[in-house]
């Protein structure tokens, strides 16, 4: 018998399959790893296919030498799903393979958590000296059963366990133990569904993709948790997947007090021992139900009745590091293979997820209305030049002020919500509201404070930073940038006796730090708690009733196509968690372009109205779902090498677009906005194409690539960062 195995090794040299015999006496099965022979080293490989005959002379091919594990650690249906994501993303298979085993099994290293218990030998007389006092107490408590050897170290000291072990009056006996994740505990609230809550249930049952469009606090997750309870009813499986599962600490409280044991959770926050943990529950059927980030979609569950993408238009549900993939197309992949619903669920539905369904590609569920029949809160905007114009420099309106004391005197809470991004940040005239935009891409222009440049990120042209606004000769042009730090300092100022919180990158590095400010603030009344988008996603907490955010365009004036969208999702789940329960909310918009459509949409909560303006804005501009943007990203620590690559690829691809004449509406080649990364030079060819034979070009263009060079080049499809 012969064997068709993958290397374990990220080299695209090694990326192919390479045959093995069978040694006799072995017995393999499909997705089994194993250790075989390679140039003179032994290697791991997964097997992915077992066949009676060899492609290659037989007398070359070597032999496996042996078993990793005994049993298929990639099941069937991921094999299938490796070459579908390799194909379809342009990947490694060796890298896909990874993506579906926790870390901890890598480089043969299964480490499982091994516990030891002392407990007394039996029928054994004990005879101990009356001074050995910590011996006696031992011998003592061990009479009540065993204990755990860190318990007794801990209370009687080490010495003395070893001396009685020694001594043969106690015997040792390890155990494996799970480590399991800390989750928050909480009550399984019961609730009677509502009758569009009911309708949702009933609907959702065929082997199809579903969009439920549900308002914020429309009773999705108990949409869910019914949906999962039936199919675990019917001895299915499920996955739910959820943005960053480290910043919605209550729905893993809902789910763990409604599935107990059933549920396992993978995500990012959890250390590598968790996370292995909680994979072999899954693998071997003790857990069910599959809840975590993005590569939870991964889950070794088998005969799965159900898959449910939470806030599905989250960017953080694509990778954008390699591998790269888009969680929706796996998820699309599982759901066809099990023949089983794919729930995609959103307030606030992507451009694109919302097009399939108004195409009738996938089936709507609307929500329209919150579970507790209280209406959404008020949004009012307000024009921050205006303040400027009458004498306030300040980052608060005398309108947030206002309703902050309000909160403050009636002991309730409040969000001061900022979105500040990394590096990046645009050019604003805080006299006018101008921004500096790209003449050719109409995209705002990215500050590099590396060069002091603006940049456009779409064709990489470069401008000279502004010292007068050009609109109208005003010197109070600069980059719009305040952070967190600064509002959290300003609002100490204003009110020193309050409870300030403040929850973004920089204070939530540390494990579990999400839970404890989210924790300290239930309690603090009054309290504010001010944050990135991180404060913005699922929370519900009775007592807030002002959401202030303090500075909209933050995001309005990125650099991608998908701003408007990413401001219009952002502005709707933020003002979501203003006046959840008995008390009314209200949320307060400062912004310096009052009149910019997705304001007056989002102050509405008309998605509808908002996806009507957005569709016919990506179709005249020519963008997603009416284009698809390619982006072939070169990069390697010698320049001249990565030049050279990308003239050589550059001329096949322009002899593509000859054939395919209709079908590019943009190609060119250039340095890249960020010119090195970690010392490697970066340069990258654009294509933009119509949706037709965007496949086929897109495939043929990868061929060109790889042919062309031999190290691995990224393409990425719509990405989200074209830094
Ligand atoms: P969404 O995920 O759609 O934003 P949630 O599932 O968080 O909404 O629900 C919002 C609130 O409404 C929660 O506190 C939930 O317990 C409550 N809720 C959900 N369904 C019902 C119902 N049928 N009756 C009363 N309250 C409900
Ligand atoms: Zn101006
Ligand atoms: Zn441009």
């Amino acid at each position: 018998m012969y064997c068709e195995v993958i290397i374990d090794q990220d080299a695209k040299a090694l990326d192919r399959v390479f045959e093995y015999k069978l040694p006799n006496d072995m017995i393999l099965h499909e997705g089994c790893r194993v250790y075989v022979p390679f140039g003179g080293r032994t290697l791991q490989g997964f097997v992915i296919k077992i066949k009676d005959k060899c492609d290659y002379d037989e007398s070359k091919v070597k032999e496996v030498i042996s078993k990793i594990e005994d049993y298929p650690v990639v099941k069937k249906e991921m094999l299938e799903l490796m070459a579908f994501m390799a194909d379809k993303n342009h990947l490694k298979l060796a890298s896909v393979l990874r993506l579906f085993l926790p870390a901890e099994m890598r480089e043969g290293k299964v480490k499982e958590l091994l516990v030891t218990y002392y407990s007394l030998v039996e029928n054994c007389e004990i005879i101990l000296s009356k001074s050995a006092k910590k011996q006696q107490e031992i011998v003592e408590v061990l009479k009540g059963g065993r204990l755990a050897s860190a318990i007794l170290c801990d209370k009687y000291g080490a010495s003395a366990v070893k001396a009685l072990y020694e001594k043969g009056y106690i015997k040792k006996e390890k155990e494996e133990t799970k480590r399991t994740p800390f989750v928050l505990m909480a009550e399984d609230k019961r609730v009677i569904l509502n009758e569009n809550q009911r309708n949702a249930i009933e609907a959702i049952k065929e082997n199809k993709t579903y969009l439920l469009h549900g308002v914020t606090g429309s009773g999705k997750t108990e949409i869910y948790m019914n949906l999962i309870e039936k199919v675990l009813s019917e001895n299915k499986n499920a996955i739910m997947l959820v943005p960053e599962i480290s910043l919605t600490p209550q729905i893993m409280s809902n789910f763990k007090a409604r599935f107990g044991e059933a549920v396992a959770l993978l995500h990012s926050g959890l250390s590598a021992g968790e996370r292995f943990d909680e994979w072999k529950r899954l693998f071997k059927g003790e857990a069910r139900i599959a809840i975590g980030a993005r590569s939870a979609i991964f889950a070794p569950l088998e005969n799965l009745g159900i898959i449910i993408i939470d806030e599905e238009h989250e960017a953080s549900y694509i990778s954008e590091s390699n591998p790269r993939y888009d969680t929706h197309d796996v998820a699309t992949f599982r759901a066809r293979y099990n023949s089983c619903p794919l729930v995609l669920g959103s307030a606030t539905p992507s451009i694109d997820t919302y097009e399939s369904a108004k195409r009738e590609k996938i089936e709507l569920i609307e929500l329209p209305v919150r579970a507790n029949g209280k209406p959404l809160p008020p949004v009012q905007i307000v024009d921050m030049m205006n303040e400027f114009r009458m004498g306030n420099g300040d980052m608060f309106s005398n309108q947030l002020l206002a309703e902050l004391y309000n909160v403050i005197n009636n002991k309730k809470q409040a969000m001061i919500f900022l979105n500040r991004r990394g590096y990046s940040s645009f050019m604003r005239c805080r006299e006018c509201g101008y921004i500096a935009k790209c003449a050719d891409c109409d995209v705002s222009l990215v500050y590099h404070r590396e060069d002091n440049r603006l940049k456009c990120h779409y064709c990489g042209k470069q401008y000279k930073v502004l010292s007068k606004c050009p609109n109208c000769g005003s010197d109070k042009i600069k980059q719009g940038a305040v952070g967190t730090e600064q509002v959290v300092a300003r609002l100490k100022e204003y009110f020193p006796e309050v409870k300030i919180l403040r929850m973004d990158n920089d204070t939530t590095s540390t494990k579990n730090a999400h839970q404890k400010i989210l924790s300290e603030f239930k309690e603090a009344k009054p309290g504010i708690l001010v944050g990135t988008q991180m404060i913005a996603k699922g929370h519900d907490f009775e007592d807030v009733i002002l959401v202030g955010i303090v500075d909209a365009d933050q995001s309005l004036y990125h650099t991608d196509y998908r701003s408007t969208e990413r401001t219009f999702q952002l502005i709707t789940q933020v003002a979501g968690r203003a006046g959840r329960s008995e008390s009314e909310g209200k949320v307060i918009l400062q912004t310096y372009s009052p009149k910019h459509y997705v304001y007056k949409f989002a102050s509405n909560y008309d998605y509808k109205g908002f996806y009507r303006k957005e569709i016919n804005i990506r179709e005249t501009s020519q963008f997603s779902p009416y284009a698809r943007l390619v982006r072939i990203l070169f990069s390697d620590f010698d320049e001249n090498y990565v030049r050279e690559m990308l003239k050589i690829c550059y001329t096949e691809i322009e002899q593509l677009k000859e054939k395919y004449k209709d079908d590019f509406i943009y190609l060119d080649a250039m340095k890249s906005p960020i010119k090195r990364i970690q010392d490697k030079f970066r340069y990258q060819i654009m294509m933009r194409l119509r949706p037709e034979h965007a496949d086929e070009i897109e495939n043929e263009a990868f061929k060109i690539v790889d042919r062309a060079t031999k190290k691995s080049v990224f393409f990425e499809v719509n990405p989200q960062n074209l830094s």
